[in-house]
């Protein structure tokens, strides 16, 4: 890994939100890291199909539709990227950004919401619950949902039809997926990692078994050429098929059946978290050094446990 894929990947899963000084203080560990020369952020869009597409940059992927309407944003990643996708929107639709969408609360998802100086935002309730809930420190730098919505959310929007939908608790207890339908264009946000250890929110209500549930529904409602925007990917490959969903979905189930698997053996945690390796799902990568299939056996054997986040 060199240091431009170990930077995006570590600020894409905010382990290290200030490495590109990007506004917050302190590191997830909770203590300050050292200086470090701000390197201009590497971002790019990429076009979908009829005015969807998407922003990569550092943190969670940027969804957006742009018409003769305006243009519409799916999440913010952090204020120093969220600029310059703003920027770039503002570019491209000369009516402006009318409204932002939140996926989740995470602060890859959702730190750069200002910089959208929207004063609509549309979420989960639970999304919006979360997020008051982890950033009551820094509630200045935030900018929360204005508009909440408890089963489905939908609005027209120039020729376009955009829904949000929520399925239930998984990678949080508050994920929404953002279908773009003309366009055939879902955004996933975290709900999907391609090919890559996940992040599970068990605090804040994830829920393993659950989440593999919201695959199935999401899969089914899809058509066979709906194109799936991951949250994050191996390699950045957030641009996904039903195949990278279902491999997502088989992933989980097979960590959640080890799980189970070992608890009904009467194994330890530690027990059930020793695995090298996912058989069939050997090609996965770990974004940061905290996100490892040990990580996610044991969030799957709490789960099991039903041990107290
Ligand atoms: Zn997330």
């Amino acid at each position: 890994m060199n240091r431009r894929q170990f930077l995006l990947s570590a600020v894409a899963l905010g382990v290290s939100q200030n490495i590109h000084a990007s506004g917050y203080g302190e590191t997830a560990f909770g203590r300050q890291a050292p200086p470090q020369p701000a390197a201009p952020p590497q971002t790019r869009f990429e076009e979908l199909r009829r005015g969807v597409g998407m922003f990569i940059g550092s943190g969670g992927t940027i969804g957006y539709l742009i018409n003769g309407d305006g243009a519409v944003g799916v999440d913010s990643q952090f204020m120093n990227t969220a600029e310059i996708c703003v920027a770039g929107l503002k570019q491209r639709a000369p009516k402006g950004i009318a409204m932002l969408i939140n996926t989740h609360h995470h602060g890859d998802h959702t730190g750069g919401n200002k910089a959208y100086g929207v004063s609509k935002i549309v979420a989960h309730e639970n999304c919006l619950k979360s997020h008051r809930a982890t950033t009551e420190k820094t509630v200045d730098q935030q900018a929360y949902a204005t508009a909440t919505f408890k089963d489905t959310w939908s609005e027209k929007f120039g020729d376009e039809t955009i829904e949000a939908r929520y399925f239930g608790p998984g990678h949080t207890g508050g994920d929404a997926v953002i279908h773009f339908q003309r366009a055939n264009v879902m955004h996933m946000g975290d709900l999907l990692f391609n090919r890559a250890h996940p992040n599970i929110d068990r605090a804040q209500g994830a829920r393993v078994d659950n989440w593999i549930d919201v695959l199935e529904k999401v899969a089914r409602r899809a058509s066979k050429d709906t194109i799936f925007i991951a949250g994050h990917g191996k390699d950045n490959a957030v641009r996904n098929t039903h195949a990278e969903v279902q491999h997502f979905r088989n992933y989980l189930n097979t960590a959640l059946e080890h799980a189970r698997a070992g608890v009904k053996a009467g194994k330890s945690k530690e027990e059930v978290q020793k695995l090298d390796v996912l058989r069939g799902f050997e090609d996965t990568a770990s974004l940061n050094a905290r996100l490892s299939l040990g990580f996610v056996l044991g969030i799957c054997y709490d789960e099991v446990t039903n041990t107290k986040p």
